[in-house]
């Protein structure tokens, strides 16, 4: 795993046992407790090398304008392919609609493959050429297949995919279309990600799953580097991000993290995990104190849908650390959400992308936010990826005669 590792990188260490692995670690996770590993740095060093004020004069908008905090080595070419970026909108119409005065979205739907799991695929993928694989394999509801499908192509390397038979056929045709090799698997993303791993020891793929993989969080810290970088160095009060894995959630909050620890911001915001209630394992640790426990996943939010979270420990502690939340939405919440977010902002997520805007209903009911505090949505994944669960709450129209009087019928009919 050390080959063309960048020197910035000290070592690991475990998100469970807090046990310290050096650089030249063999594996990808904990060989004490199985637990997932975490990218430390020399931030000393970082500090000394690297500002504020020489990241401001770059005109790089994509996520390589912090490769100071990335794992990747100085040569390692990077494609044209632009990954991250993406803009932070404010919205006053949700503001008003919801009682907040500042409410900002991080539109993570612009991202090449559609997702905010290129920014995790992009780097994963780069640290799988550093070690000399060009086989990358991962198990995903979807995104982070259709992603690293995307930057597989972008790089030249096979792309092997596991997803669960109940994947949303437009993710489906997207990995088909980067030419990336397809297993779909009966049964759940659980499934489709024990196989996965059997896979990539049995044939030595490299392996992007997410959890057993340190280097997708440092793909997706860079997501608070630009909210931060956005707002210029005045972190919000809270981030909610649609969890699932958690994999998202604490690589977000580890990016508040390394800013705050690089001097760059004063405080780190809130964190907030929104699940759907039918996959809430990381909510209900959160809610009860204790251990992660499994559960049978079942949710219109195909992205989010998830038994066991391979990355809830360190989610669960961001939460905790952070002083945030964790809150669990109904399907019906998350699709109005994301219907309100289509007519309100004019931008189409999929479910999972937008059930933050039904956790921030949630959680200005039970005021836990509150009315003068800055939120930031972070809308993970663009709506076409899954146009049947929101088309099921329409009926279409029956088509009508090229006519004018067909117009003027319908006009009235609807009216009235
Ligand atoms: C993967 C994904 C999530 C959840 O991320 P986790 O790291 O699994 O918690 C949320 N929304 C979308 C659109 C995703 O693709
Ligand atoms: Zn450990």
């Amino acid at each position: 795993m050390a080959a063309g590792l960048t020197d910035r990188v000290l070592g690991y260490r475990c998100v469970s046992c807090n046990r310290e692995h050096g650089r030249n670690a063999a594996g990808m996770t904990c060989d004490h407790c199985g637990g997932n590993l975490d990218v430390v740095y020399d931030y000393g060093r970082i500090a000394r090398e690297w500002d504020r004020n020489r990241l401001e004069r770059s005109t790089d908008r994509t996520i390589w304008a912090y490769r100071p905090l990335l794992p990747l080595h100085e040569d390692t070419p990077v494609p044209a392919l632009p990954v991250g970026g993406t803009p932070l909108v404010r919205s006053e119409a949700l503001e008003k609609a919801i009682g907040l005065s500042k409410i900002y979205l991080k539109d993570d739907t612009r991202n090449p493959t559609a997702s905010f799991k290129d920014r995790a695929s992009l780097v994963a993928s780069l640290r799988a050429i550093e070690s000399g694989v060009r086989t990358i394999a991962t198990a995903s509801t979807g995104n982070a297949a259709s992603s690293l499908a995307g930057m597989a192509a972008a790089l030249g390397m096979n792309a092997i995919i596991f997803v669960p038979e109940s994947t949303p056929e437009p993710k489906l045709t997207q990995i088909q279309m980067y030419g990336a090799e397809l297993y779909r698997v009966q049964g759940s993303y659980d499934d489709a990600f024990e196989l996965c791993s059997k896979c990539c020891k049995r044939f030595g793929w490299y392996s992007r799953s997410t959890g057993v993989n340190p280097f997708t969080v440092e793909g997706k810290k860079t997501a608070a580097f630009e909210i931060a970088r956005e707002m210029n160095w005045k972190a919000p009060d809270w981030v909610l991000v649609p969890t699932g894995d958690g994999n998202i959630l604490g690589g977000v909050a580890k990016g508040f993290r390394e800013l705050q620890l690089l001097g760059w911001i004063d405080r780190i915001p809130r964190m907030a995990a929104v699940q759907a209630e039918g996959s809430a394992a990381i909510v209900n640790a959160i809610r009860s104190g204790g251990e992660i426990e499994s559960v049978a996943a079942k949710t219109v939010a195909d992205s989010i849908s998830v038994c066991l979270p391979r990355d809830g420990v360190r989610a669960v502690r961001a939460v905790r650390e952070t002083g945030g939340a964790g809150v669990s939405v109904t399907d019906r919440e998350i699709l109005e959400g994301a219907r309100e977010l289509a007519r309100m902002t004019g931008i189409f997520a999929e479910p999972s992308g937008a059930a933050p805007l039904a956790g921030l209903r949630a959680l200005r009911r039970d005021g836990t936010i509150k009315a003068g505090e800055t939120v930031v949505l972070m809308i993970t994944g663009n709506g076409l990826k899954d146009t049947d669960s929101a088309a099921r709450q329409f009926t279409l129209p029956e088509p009508i005669a090229p006519e004018l009087e067909a117009v003027e019928r319908e006009i009235a009919r609807r009216s009235s």
